[in-house]
């Protein structure tokens, strides 16, 4: 999977492969899916959800650039993959998902990987976690209308988010850096997720 889908186009930061490597994405999908885990593509989860395609989560976390001492705030925990994918490269991950089913299984999946530096909670992510914010990044696996404000005001100074923002099927992944009161954005690639509803992304 990662040589061939991930190194093949072009992602090159080592720390980010080894994690991908070492992370078992088998155990993030239900157990009929399971034989396609490695496969170059996104699957189907509980909820009428999906776990990103594995290239784009690699995109996803690259583009945030972490260095290992950031937090970082998730919105869309699904599986729980990205969450551990984010784990392994900075201290702390909150991640929000606003189906408790899906947020209650990933929980029982990471901790059964020994997994202790994330903070699952259940809401309407699009706005944010105010109670810990700031964030050194922000990642939201499923796609808004436009950016939330409230996520872009809970980034720290010199943060970073990426998000798929554009029509309900089909999206341009943005990534947006804060420098002081500026914020600035930048186009990564084309893409389709599926909605981000709530108050400040679709309405259902
Ligand atoms: N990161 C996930 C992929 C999740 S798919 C993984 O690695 O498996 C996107 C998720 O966003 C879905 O589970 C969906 O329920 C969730 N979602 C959609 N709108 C949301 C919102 N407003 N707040 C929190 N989660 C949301």
């Amino acid at each position: 999977m990662v040589r061939d889908q991930i190194e093949r186009r072009g992602i090159t930061d080592t720390r980010l492969l080894d994690v991908l490597r070492a992370v078992p994405r088998h155990l993030f999908v239900p157990t009929a899916q399971q034989q396609w885990a490695y496969s170059d593509g996104a699957l189907r989860i509980e909820a009428g959800q999906t776990i990103s395609q594995p290239y784009i989560v690699a995109l996803m976390t690259d583009a945030l650039g972490l260095q290992g001492h950031e937090r970082v705030l998730e919105v869309g925990t699904g599986s729980g993959y990205q969450a551990a994918v984010l784990a392994q490269l900075c201290t702390q991950v909150y991640s929000i998902e606003r189906h408790a089913a899906l947020s209650l299984a990933a929980g029982k999946t990471l901790t059964a990987l020994g997994i202790e530096n994330i903070h699952l909670h259940i809401g309407d992510g699009t706005l944010g976690l105010p109670q810990y914010a700031s964030f050194d990044a922000i990642v939201v696996t499923a796609a808004a209308p436009k950016v939330p404000p409230a996520l872009l005001d809970q980034l720290a100074d010199g943060g970073k988010l990426v998000i798929p923002v554009g029509a309900r099927y089909q999206q341009v992944l943005e990534l947006w850096q804060r420098q002081g009161e500026q914020r600035k954005s930048h186009r990564i690639s084309a893409v389709a997720f599926v909605p981000l509803i709530g108050e400040q992304g679709w309405k259902t």
